[in-house]
This record gives structure tokens, C-alpha cells and sequence, in this order.
């Protein structure tokens, strides 16, 4: 039983119920991208299915429209998929339970996939129509934006016809989004440098816990500490009492781009040095905790005597401890163009040993590819001077503001006309997939927007069906307008 078709627009919330009911999981996208390619043959529909796994469908100007700019229409395929713990759905291969709670729409037990169905749902609205008029168009829907946007890393640009482009993956309906940082993981290894434990060793683990934490991106430039770096400087702390003290296991952290929480050092020590070496570090705890007391006011610090033994590395701490602190983190420049916008930072997000080696994992972000650049160079410098290695994955470019923007000010002056009042044009410091469309062609113009959506990624995931029906009655606008 369909339980959208009482929604306005009709098409858009159909199309919509349509994708909800073909699981669409990153990496699980063949059903929803079949879907896609019989929609293209049936209307006669222009479509290209590359190998990365998007599609794209075009359709020619209407009558009229000819020489008014085309527009690339641009949203992904994927959603994250999840579901309650115990509800025992397989996102895999169920469909999903939709329901309408007033304003809003949700799913039982499992994320909504608002996050980006929506816009593949407005954009087969406006393919299937004949009373839209519009300039020459490019749907392009891409594949796993949501694990390291694969399609648009993979996409042909030379499939792609037209310069402006209208993205629709942002969440929050009177915001214009027109820059966006572009990034990398760096993993910085230093190995094991010694084989003997100090004379009358004790050992001491040392814990840093109760951190705020919060994502990389938006939430680096709130000045919350890191559990890694926090450690760096109370086990430097400790080193002055004793530089003799050895590093035999460091962890914290579980992703690169979630700013580290909690942090855990296994340490051996002199016997004898040992309680002043406590002291010293709960010291600088105290010093630090002093700095964060409102930016970060829940840390703790602690310190016990440990008879377990493991070694997972033998590794100078004070060498330890300096390359931590040598490490930059957290927020590295901020924009000229945009007040308050982060445009270059990092973050610590993962410390492990393994195999006789300390690992350090920073997320790079900057909306200027060349301070990216420059950003990953001073880590592996850094890391060189101790000896060690770099590796570095997942570069992807950013979206730098631009001054001049054709497309944004026509939609600021429509949006006007519509709303009444001048959105917000920001830009944030994460990633979209607009940035890899510019950096293949560099004459792209664009600007992205979306409905309210809320908790997106999660089992509360919601969107409103009255902002989906301005929204998409703006995009019209935009169409229909010739400048
Ligand atoms: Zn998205």
C-alpha cells in the first residue's frame, strides 16, 4: 500500500516512496540504479551508466529555453543505512517502512534515506514532466557519496554538458551552500626504538577521558582538546622527571574524522622516579583542564600503578611524547571571504601501536587546495625528523568561494522573490561532492540547497513535507527563470 500519495508535490513524494522501496545502502546501489536506467529508456531519455557507478540522464530545453544556461542537477543515489539495534532488519534487502508524522516523514526502525533520495526524486519529477519549462538539463545522480564520494571522484565530466550547478544535499531550507573544504587522511608512523625497560621498571597507565568530541569538520573550530594531544603534553610532562621512561602501549580514537574523546598510555618508568613522574603529569593535567574549563569542562585525567606488562612498543616516551606535541591540531587558518568559516584545520582522530609501531591518524580539511597541500607536507616533515613514515589516502578537493557567481545570485534574487527575505549563504567545513565537479572543470558555477531535514545518518532521520514542497517549487523557479 503506497503511503505517500496524499503528499504534494504528487510526483516528487512518489518517485520518493518509489526509491524507499528499493534498498539503496552505499555499495548496494544495482536496484536503485536499474531504476534509474529503465526511467531514462522509458521517457527516451539521453542517459550515460559510467563505471563508477552513476547515472546520468539529460533532457533538452524546452521550448523557448534554448539559449538560457543549462543546469546540471545533482544529488546521489546511496544512503547510509542503518537500523535499530535488535529490530533485526536487513537494510540489504528490506524496503523501507515509511510513515507521515504531521509535517514530517520518517521511516520504522531505520534511517529515511532523505539523505539524498529526495533530490533523485525531484529530479525524476521534473524529467517526467512536459509543463515544466527549463533550460537543457543534466540529472546527475551519483554512486557512495556517503562512504568517500567514489562516483564523483569517477565521474566523466565530459558527460556532463552543462556549468551550473544546482546540488541538492544540503539539509536545511534558507541556507545556500557556495564553498566547501576538500581533505585527506594522513597516518603518521613512528617505529619502536629501543629494547630494554628502565632499571626497576613500574608500571604506569595513564587515561585522559570525559572529552566532548564532535566531528572534524563542523565542530573543529569550537576549541574542544583532543584526547591524543592532551595526552602528547602530560606524558611530555612526565619526561622531565624522568627522560628515561619507555612508551609500551597508545591508543584512543576510532575514526579520522571524529575529534578524539578518550586516550589510554601504557608506561614504564624508573622505579624510583616513579611517584614524582605520577605527580608531574597530574600537574600539567591540571594546568591543561585549567585551559579547556569552558571549551571542553568534563576532563578527567588518572593514573594507576599496573602490574600487566605490555609491550605492544618499546619506544623512547620523551621522543613519544615530543612528536605528539609537535603535531599540529585543530584549527590552522580561518576564511578571509567568510567570517567565522574554519578554511584550513586538522585533527588527531586516531592513536594506535601495532607490530612494534605508533600510529597517528589526522583528518586534513581545507577549502584551498595548496593549504591542504601544504598542511600534509608539514606532518610528513615532522614525522621524517623523527624517523618515521607517512601515508597518505583519501585526498579530495574542496570548493573555494568565489567571488563571482552567476548562478548563486540569480538564486539569492529568485529565492527573494519566493521567500521574501535574502538567504544565507554560507560555506562549511566538509565536504560535498560539488568540489570534485570543480576541480575537473574549473568554469563550473555552482551553489547547493536542500529541505529541512533532521538527524540525517540515523533511525530518527526526518523530512519535512512542507519545506520538500517549497523547495522544490523554488528549484522550479529557477528553471523557469532566464537569466
Ligand atoms: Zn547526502
Amino acid at each position: 500500500m503506497r503511503k505517500l500519495s496524499s503528499l504534494e508535490p504528487q510526483k516528487v513524494f512518489g518517485f520518493f516512496e518509489d526509491i524507499t522501496q528499493i534498498p539503496h545502502g552505499s555499495y548496494n546501489l544495482e536496484g536503485i540504479r536499474k531504476f534509474l536506467i529503465d526511467f531514462a529508456v522509458s521517457r527516451n531519455l539521453e542517459y550515460v551508466a559510467d563505471d563508477a557507478g552513476n547515472v546520468i540522464i539529460k533532457k533538452p530545453a524546452t521550448a523557448g529555453y534554448e539559449n538560457v544556461p543549462g543546469i546540471i542537477i545533482q544529488g546521489h543515489m546511496d544512503m547510509v543505512a542503518v537500523c535499530d539495534e535488535g529490530s533485526g532488519i536487513d537494510m540489504k534487502t528490506t524496503p523501507l517502512d515509511v510513515f507521515i508524522d504531521g509535517d514530517l516523514i520518517g521511516a520504522k526502525h531505520t534511517s529515511l534515506g532523505g539523505d539524498d533520495g529526495i533530490a533523485v526524486a525531484m529530479a525524476l519529477a521534473i524529467l517526467d514532466s512536459d509543463d515544466i519549462p527549463h533550460p537543457s538539463l543534466d540529472v546527475v545522480i551519483t554512486a557512495n557519496e556517503e562512504t568517500g564520494m567514489e562516483g564523483a571522484f569517477g565521474l566523466d565530466i565530459s558527460n556532463v554538458s552543462n556549468r551550473r550547478l544546482l546540488n541538492i544535499d544540503s539539509e536545511d531550507e534558507g541556507i545556500f551552500t557556495v564553498g566547501c573544504a576538500g581533505g585527506a587522511r594522513v597516518k603518521c608512523t613512528i617505529a619502536s626504538d629501543t629494547a630494554s625497560l628502565p632499571e626497576g621498571a613500574v608500571i604506569l597507565e595513564c587515561k585522559v577521558s570525559g572529552l566532548l568530541g564532535g566531528h572534524s569538520g563542523t565542530m573543529i573550530g569550537l576549541g574542544r582538546a583532543n584526547a591524543g594531544k592532551v595526552m602528547g603534553r602530560i606524558l611530555g610532562a612526565g619526561c622531565k622527571v624522568s627522560s628515561d621512561a619507555v612508551l609500551l602501549n597508545l591508543t584512543g580514537g576510532t575514526a579520522d574524522n571524529a575529534i578524539m574523546l578518550e586516550s589510554i598510555a601504557t608506561v614504564a618508568v624508573p622505579g624510583e622516579a616513579a611517584d614524582a613522574f605520577s605527580d608531574a603529569m597530574m600537574a600539567e593535567f591540571k594546568i591543561i583542564a585549567k585551559e579547556y574549563e569552558n571549551a571542553d569542562p568534563g576532563m578527567n585525567f588518572g593514573v594507576t600503578k599496573s602490574d600487566k606488562k605490555e609491550e605492544v612498543i618499546k619506544l623512547s616516551l620523551k621522543k613519544a611524547s615530543d612528536f605528539l606535541n609537535e603535531l599540529p591540531f585543530g584549527v590552522i587558518a580561518m576564511s578571509k571571504d567568510i567570517e567565522g568559516l574554519v578554511q584550513t584545520s586538522l585533527n588527531l582522530g586516531i592513536l594506535k601501536s601495532e607490530a612494534g609501531e605508533m600510529t597517528a591518524e589526522f583528518s586534513v580539511r581545507s577549502s584551498v587546495g595548496s593549504e591542504r597541500d601544504e598542511l600534509i607536507e608539514r606532518l610528513k616533515k615532522i614525522t621524517s625528523d623523527f624517523g618515521g613514515t607517512n601515508k597518505v589516502t583519501g585526498v579530495y578537493p574542496g570548493w573555494e568561494y568565489k567571488t563571482e557567481s552567476p548562478l548563486r545570485d540569480k538564486m539569492v534574487r529568485v529565492f527573494k522573490d519566493m521567500y521574501g527575505y535574502e538567504p544565507k549563504v554560507e560555506a562549511i567545513h566538509a565536504g560535498l561532492e560539488c568540489g570534485f565537479f570543480m576541480d575537473k572543470a574549473s568554469d563550473i558555477d555552482a551553489v547547493s540547497i536542500g529541505p529541512d531535514m533532521q538527524d540525517i545518518h540515523t533511525t530518527s532521520e526526518r523530512l519535512s513535507i512542507s519545506s520538500t514542497a517549497r523547495i522544490y517549487e523554488y528549484v522550479l523557479k529557477i528553471l523557469a527563470d532566464k537569466a
